[in-house]
């Protein structure tokens, strides 16, 4: 596929990573500076459309100083091992929590694995190669990342996974969201929560949107995908569905341990921000579709589903009985 880059902020490119073969779906993005910088990577399978895009941006394997990814869920960092490999002098930029998961990507892919399926990680991800140890850099709350005439702030943003962090650009105050603030894919004018196994936290989520909110002084760059100006109201909306979602997965938990039952009932809440989103001629299930692989409901389902069973759990006097707690992470 060609390339495909477009300016979205003085100085910020985003380039389409085709994730899952699709167009705008999934993005990176390059910072033009001293030391250019790509944020995100894509999945492995997105490494030559990225690597063809900076060419074309006039990046050499010898160029790119620094990559920043903002988790490391697959569809964002998969490709990041393989990566750093055709451009040997970038630094790869990772929350803490997650640079031993980039160093060792065993248990990140079994994790994955276990979520989506052999076959889907052939087809969707590829092999996730490990970043050499030199090359990685862990980032602490408040760090910021120096490129030479600009710099990137890093603020913790928890709740969609607990080691995701939000960028925000000196330059321009555009913020790298990651998946803080869900799905919104262009062209689909619906805002879907990303509430994934196995360490979605909402209230941690909202608390991250509000920072998100604070820090912006223009635009919001979703990975998926792409700027959004309207920072108030897209943080309200995320906010505001966030909470309905995982309501009414409350709801159905209280009723029902069943998780095809539940899944239907957020299958139903998905259906109906559609229809209060989106633009009456759009077929609601060609929409439903394409919006099916960057954040399934059942995913989302599941996700929340543990969430409460966890807080039920520290709710209660011990009882000897622990869930076991798989701290790596799944891609979304
Ligand atoms: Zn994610």
């Amino acid at each position: 596929m060609e390339p495909v880059a477009f300016e979205v902020q003085p100085g910020i490119t985003a380039i389409d990573t085709f994730f899952g073969g699709r167009e705008r779906y999934t993005a990176a993005y390059l910072l033009d500076a001293e030391q250019p910088t790509l944020v995100e990577t894509g999945p492995t399978h997105s490494v030559e459309p990225v690597a063809a895009a900076l060419e074309r941006l006039g990046i050499g394997p010898g160029d790119l100083a620094h990559i920043v990814v903002t988790h490391i869920h697959l569809d964002h960092a998969g490709g990041v091992g393989r990566l750093c490999r055709r451009f040997p002098r970038a630094a790869v930029h990772v929350h803490e929590r997650g640079a031993p998961h980039l160093a060792d990507p065993a248990r990140l892919v079994a994790s994955a694995t276990r979520l989506y399926g052999e076959a889907q990680m052939r087809t969707l991800f590829g092999d996730v190669e490990p970043v050499p140890a030199k090359a990685l850099h862990a980032l602490t709350d408040g760090d910021s990342i120096d490129l030479g005439g600009r710099t990137l702030g890093v603020d913790f943003t928890p709740g969609h996974a607990s080691h995701q962090v939000a960028l925000t650009d000196s330059a321009t105050g555009a913020v790298f969201t990651g998946d803080a603030l869900g799905v919104h894919v262009p062209d689909l004018p619906v805002l879907r929560p990303a509430t994934p196994p196995p360490d979605v936290d909402v209230e941690a989520a909202i608390a991250s949107i509000d920072r998100i909110r604070a820090r912006a002084r223009s635009v919001l760059l979703f990975a998926h995908f792409g700027p959004i100006v309207e920072v108030e109201r897209t943080c309200d909306l995320a906010i505001a569905r966030l909470r309905g979602w995982a309501e009414a997965v409350r709801d159905e938990l209280r009723r029902t341990d069943d998780a095809e039952e539940i899944v239907a009932r957020l299958e139903q809440e998905a259906l109906r921000d559609i229809r209060t989103g989106a633009d009456a001629a759009l077929d609601l299930d060609v929409l439903e579709e394409r919006l099916r692989l960057l954040s399934s409901v059942r995913m989302n389902a599941l996700g929340l589903m543990r969430y409460w069973r966890k807080r039920d759990e520290r709710a209660r006097p011990a009882s000897g009985f622990g869930s076991p707690d798989d701290r790596a992470s799944q891609p979304s």
